[in-house]
């Protein structure tokens, strides 16, 4: 299941996760935080974390960039909780929740589900 939004153990429900450049942009992004989050539509997006970094990354391609984070975040499994700096599941994070309940596809009308109902009682005996 994907992960639609943050939370962190200590300080709940979060806007964004933090990660670094490193992993993904090298000695290039070395230093440069990122944030990913979701914007209204729940759409991941990334930006970076720090606006001091803006004059920086200004030298950098950044449109390439932003698209390599982009890529890095949605399978990033660990980020960094932007208020304590705790370990908190990235965007990535598979939930081991088991799946929701699947209803039928189809929808069953009344009598249909009746019988339904009355075809498994059958098969008990
Ligand atoms: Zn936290």
């Amino acid at each position: 299941m994907e992960i639609t939004k943050f939370t962190c153990d200590k300080c709940g429900d979060l806007d964004s996760v933090v990660f670094s450049g490193y992993p993904f942009g090298d000695r290039l992004l070395e230093g440069v935080m990122f944030k990913a989050f979701f914007d209204n539509g729940g759409t991941l997006k990334v930006t970076l974390n720090d606006p001091s970094d803006k004059a920086y990354c200004s030298q950098l391609n950044m449109k390439y960039w932003y698209k390599e984070a982009l890529d890095f975040a949605k399978k990033l499994d660990i980020a960094e909780c932007p208020k304590c700096g705790e370990e908190v599941d990235g965007p990535g994070q598979d939930d081991d929740a088991p799946p929701p309940k699947t209803y039928p596809a189809k929808a069953l009308s009344l009598e249909q589900w009746v019988e339904e109902a009355i075809d498994k009682r059958k098969d008990k005996k």
